[in-house]
């Protein structure tokens, strides 16, 4: 027995592979570091079923390499690697180990659930691309509905997408330039979003920053040298400052660090775009204050800075008490420092800021060192929910539009007479929010209390305002519904009820006039099902210019052909 053991009785083809027997791995690449930052996370985790995860992706991707021309097997390790250090489970780095295995070596799903069972398959096939040949130019976005699928049921599937996309954009720089800027496009469009609204910020800046750099090299090379110049004369700016506010803290007798915190980039460029030249401290540097403590001694720790320095009025944003849509919390602050140059303050407590910086990695990680029951928590997931419930039939282009809508940055928080927040782009009204509470609301609102007053379905809604959606059974989707609409889960939804109801009305005139022609067509002593199966009726209404027999019975209903000559023309026909 010993190492020659395969693992598992139903090894498979791949573990079963003589060259695995031998224990000749190629050791190319140092799995060492993946296992050092999964102990430092998790010191009772067996390491046995990470290596062994390793061994069955080194296999099946040896002799493959990458565009920089390294063995392959080094890209599944550095995701790897990056999961291991934002904290996750022993299941979520074996699944990142082998997430390309399925993908691009002839190791099959079946196989790789048999050797490492259904948690790993479900997570490994969740980020495996869809077949390009069968599946043509709908194949990115199914692969992403797909994806998005098996998140609702795991996050973690997101969570190794989104480390696989920030390693490939980290080495991005050995594909062809076109190539370059379609995933960076791609990953502004719909995975940095998903890291941002999942939390994870650490990650999305870092992605934030490799896209900026291939889209807007000149600009990204810019800004990164204005920061580096300005950073020595920020610190000095602020020094007085900083001195008071330190003090200030330990008269509260609040233990606390002070940081002087770089922008990261992209941001920096959002806000100032190409006008360098009138960078201030404030564009390029936060003043972070990190609390040991409760939630309460933020706001002592305020204190503390807005009376060390002067605050801005209006500045003040309280992310404890009303939190985002992600797992945000802080207070931000705008305060003036020496010399009247202004400072963003960011203030969190220590356990904040890992929540802050990892998102749902982090919770995920309590969840696994068994400190918090539930995964879910805090973070508001209804709007991946809603979104699959209601887009299982929407085409491709559908769905990817209104993940784009539903993942926009810039959105504002409505909320439920309950509490419940609903985000929602800038320029809403209350048909969005009654369709983003479900379509059986939308399709049923015929006004809406906005802060307890009357509202019409088109009214503009602002952030914060509390809305009550007002129904009615007999109510239906209207034409001035979609017109109000502003979001693309609530115009599909109401277009795809209005085509059906066009449909459903079209069906009923058809059989109101095939009923008229029957008649008239039986009063001369003949069947019209008879002239139907003889194609004598298909034929006249190919000649009057009608699609099919429905078309020609509708126009007979509504009036537009006449009953009379029609019928001549039939009983003529069939002579
Ligand atoms: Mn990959």
């Amino acid at each position: 027995m010993g190492d020659e053991q395969p693992p598992g009785r139903r090894g498979s083809r791949l573990l079963r592979d003589a060259a695995w027997r031998a224990g000749r791995f190629s050791g190319v690449v140092d799995l060492e570091p993946v296992l050092r930052a999964h102990r430092a996370g998790y010191p009772k985790a067996k390491m046995a079923p990470v290596r062994r995860a390793y061994e069955a992706a080194e296999l099946a991707h040896r002799g493959q390499s990458r565009k920089s021309g390294e063995p392959y097997i080094i890209h599944p390790i550095e995701v790897t690697l990056i999961l291991a250090e934002l904290g996750m489970d022993t299941a979520t780095l074996q699944a990142a180990l082998l997430h390309d295995t399925i993908e691009d070596t002839s190791y099959t799903l079946d196989e790789l659930r048999s050797d490492f069972g259904d948690e790993i398959a479900v997570l490994v096939d969740g980020v495996t691309k869809l077949d390009g040949s069968k599946w043509g130019e709908r194949a990115e976005a199914e692969t992403f509905r797909k994806m998005v699928l098996a998140a609702a049921a795991d996050l973690r599937v997101l969570l190794i997408k989104l480390a696989d996309r920030l390693h490939n954009l980290r080495t991005l720089g050995f594909q062809p330039a076109h190539k370059q800027q379609r995933i960076a496009r791609q990953s502004q469009e719909l995975l940095i979003p998903f890291a941002e609204r999942l939390g994870m910020y650490e990650l999305k800046r870092e992605m934030d920053d490799l896209c900026f750099s291939v889209l807007q090299p000149e600009a990204h090379a810019a800004i990164a040298a204005a920061l580096t110049a300005r950073e020595a004369e920020g610190r000095m700016l602020l020094e007085p400052a900083l001195r008071r506010l330190r003090a200030s803290l330990k008269d509260q007798r609040l233990s606390a660090r002070v940081i002087l915190h770089r922008r990261h980039l992209w941001a920096v460029h959002l806000d100032v775009g190409t006008h360098l030249d009138t960078l201030q401290p404030a564009d390029l540097f936060r003043l972070l204050v990190l609390v040991d403590g409760e939630d309460r001694d933020c706001y002592i720790a305020l204190g503390a800075v807005h009376t060390s320095m002067t605050p801005v009025p209006g500045r003040l944003k309280d992310f404890i008490s009303l939190p985002r849509f992600n797992l945000y919390r802080a207070l931000h602050t705008r305060v003036i420092a020496d010399g009247g140059k202004v400072m963003d303050v960011i203030i969190r407590t220590r356990q904040m800021h890992r929540l802050a910086e990892r998102g749902l990695a982090a919770h995920i990680q309590d969840v696994a060192r068994g400190k918090r029951a539930d995964v879910a928590g805090r973070i508001d997931l209804e709007w991946l929910r809603r979104l699959l419930a209601w887009q299982n039939d929407a085409t491709s282009a559908d769905f990817l539009e209104s993940l784009r809508g539903d993942l926009r940055p810039d959105l504002i928080a409505a909320f439920t007479t309950e509490g419940g927040v609903i985000p929602l782009p800038p320029g809403a009204t209350p048909i969005d929010f009654a369709y983003a509470l479900g379509p059986e609301i939308g399709n049923h609102a015929i006004g809406a209390l906005v802060n307890g007053r009357l509202a019409p379905l088109h009214a503009r809604l602002d952030s914060g305002a509390v809305v009550h959606i007002l129904t009615a059974e007999t109510a239906r989707p209207s034409a001035e519904g979609l017109d109000a609409a502003t979001t693309p889960t609530a115009r599909l939804l109401i277009r795809r009820h209005l085509a059906a109801q066009r449909a459903d009305d079209a069906d009923d005139a058809a059989e109101t006039g095939r009923r008229m022609v029957a008649e008239a067509v039986a009063a001369t002593g003949m069947e019209l099902l008879d002239l139907e199966c003889r194609g004598v009726s298909g034929s006249i209404a190919g000649r009057l210019g009608f699609r099919d027999l429905d078309e020609l019975y509708a126009a007979v209903a509504s009036g537009d052909v006449d009953l009379h000559p029609l019928v001549s023309q039939l009983t003529a026909d069939s002579a």
